[in-house]
């Protein structure tokens, strides 16, 4: 019985056909091919032709491999051996036809496989390299548009201080506006180009929310009632007093949305609700909900709102730059919560978001407030009568007429120009100097450079010299790079008047 079995199995799949030394078909079993007697091997099919050459050359045996034979309209994929015999040659076709399409789809989807992982891998090192590339630009441009902002700002306030006819004034608070949006859209570029870069890190200190919320309320009182709008801010009563994370960021978060609701709102109020969620261990968790009563966003682009350089169709007539919300949503990415929105065409928008601030322990912990501007003021009234000597290293000859201009408007100032990295240690060698201004782009030898080698100097009175970088850089890790070759503090372009000259007195 098994036989039987066998020899179906056998047959149905392997040819058995022998032929004489010259091709002519002696036997056939007849399995998967219908051959004739006395026919030739090359009437089954044109790849016997190749029997020409064997018939003369061969010894033994011979098989060739996944042979495609198409014999009375069926395809077959065979192995075809010829085997030399006493009356001629033994030619046996096995059809691996199943086999060999199994095989073939195996090693298609295989190839695909890794030929898809390759294009994986390709288009990420494409994208990296574009973001790198994005970066970058975005980096050297905006260090590029720093310089010529710097001088603008600063001589819109210059003349703004002298006499002006009613036009001109008007025509200068046009400059002065222009320049803190551009000021403001610099800032915004860099911020997204920072945090996608993954290079923004948050800083954490203690600070006072409800001196945030003094500063929100009285910005935003001013703001909504020039437009004819009303303000309201519900702080919870439970929410602390003092908390410990970047007053910064969380300050540009609540900024952002509350700038977002008063240019997107014509008519009513803006609300910012306070609540307070829970508190765990010594971490508060609070919820922040700015409210509108303007003209609302369809369900349809709750998502793409939060893309850089993305504006709603409807706020065409209203001026931005679409990276308000992607800033939001990246910054509060960095602090682990997230940006939510609730909203309809027509009824105003309510955009919230929960968020975990550290407690500090009141006996353990100083509150550190964030009061730069203020004490940079106070610092920069004069310690003593005397008259200061600064060097001023700085190429671009704008930024070198404004800081001229200002320092020398004090009246407590003595200033020597440089313009090239590589001047500056003649001029320290030769003259006593009480402080450096330093731009860190400069001509030759870098700023930071110089500083490198200022305090390796042997001369006490040169190697401990106050040296204030002015860059047009503003990551923080730039920062760190500079005040680590020595710098006593770095301010990025363009500056507060009163900022530069409060820092200048602090290091004197
Ligand atoms: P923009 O600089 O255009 O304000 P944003 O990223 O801040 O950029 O916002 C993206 C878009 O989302 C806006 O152009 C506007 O269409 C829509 N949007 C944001 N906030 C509001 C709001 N409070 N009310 C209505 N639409 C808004």
């Amino acid at each position: 019985m098994l036989k039987k079995f066998q020899q179906e199995y056998a047959t149905k799949n392997v040819q058995f056909i022998l032929t004489d030394f010259e091709g002519t078909i002696l036997e056939s079993d007849q399995a998967f091919l219908a051959i004739k007697s006395n026919s030739h091997l090359i009437d089954i099919h044109p790849f016997f032709e190749c029997f020409i050459s064997i018939k003369d050359t061969l010894e033994d045996e011979i098989v060739f491999n996944c042979v495609h034979i198409v014999v009375d309209n069926n395809e077959y994929v065979t192995d075809i051996q010829f085997s030399k015999k006493d009356v001629g040659f033994l030619v046996v076709i096995s059809d691996y036809t199943s086999h060999y399409i199994a095989y073939q789809a195996i090693a298609q989807t295989r190839n695909e496989s890794i030929i898809n992982g390759e294009l994986i891998t390709i288009k990420n090192a494409e994208l990296e390299e574009r973001e790198r590339f994005k970066n970058l630009f975005i980096r050297n441009f905006s260090h590029e548009l720093r310089n010529p902002l710097t001088s603008i700002i600063s001589i819109t306030k210059i003349i703004s201080s002298t006499s002006l006819t009613s036009e001109q004034e008007n025509m200068i608070q046009f400059l002065q506006e222009s320049n803190a949006n551009l000021k403001l859209l610099l800032e915004d570029i860099l911020s997204i180009s920072m945090i996608s870069s993954g290079r923004l890190k948050l800083s954490e200190n203690v600070f006072s929310l409800s001196q945030l919320f003094e500063l929100i309320t009285f910005t935003y009182n001013t703001k909504t009632a020039s437009k004819g709008l009303s303000f309201e801010i519900n702080i919870d009563k439970k929410a602390p007093d003092y908390v410990e994370g970047d007053r910064l960021r969380l300050y540009q978060v609540l900024t952002n949305l509350l700038d977002n609701a008063l240019k997107y709102t014509n008519e009513g109020k803006i609300t910012l609700n306070i609540t307070f969620n829970q508190k765990r261990a010594n971490k508060v968790n609070m919820r922040f909900e700015v409210l509108d009563s303007g003209i609302g966003i369809s369900k349809d682009n709750f998502e793409t709102i939060f893309e850089s350089f993305t504006q709603l169709k409807t706020a065409t007539e209203n001026p931005g730059s679409g990276l308000g919300l992607s800033i939001v949503k990246g910054l509060l990415d960095l602090m682990n919560s997230e940006i939510k929105i609730s909203s309809s065409i027509g009824e105003g928008s309510n955009f919230y978001f929960d968020i975990s601030l550290k407690q500090p322990l009141q006996t353990s912990t100083k509150p550190i407030l964030n009061t730069n501007k203020k004490s940079t003021k106070k610092s920069s009234k004069r310690k003593t009568d005397k008259k200061y000597r600064i060097l001023l290293a700085e190429d671009d000859i704008n930024v070198q007429t404004v800081l001229f201009k200002l320092l020398l408007n004090t009246g407590y100032f003595y200033i020597d120009l440089v313009n090239d990295g590589a001047l500056v240690m003649e001029k320290l060698i030769n003259d006593d100097y009480d402080l450096i201004l330093m731009d860190i782009n400069l001509p030759n030898v870098m700023g930071d450079e110089v500083t490198r080698l200022i305090r390796d100097f042997p001369f006490k009175n040169i190697k401990k010299i106050p040296i204030i970088g002015l860059t047009g850089y503003s990551f923080e890790d730039d920062f760190a790079g500079f005040k680590k070759a020595g710098m006593n503090a770095v301010i990025a372009k363009p500056f507060d008047d009163q900022d530069l000259i409060g820092l200048i007195f602090k290091h004197l």
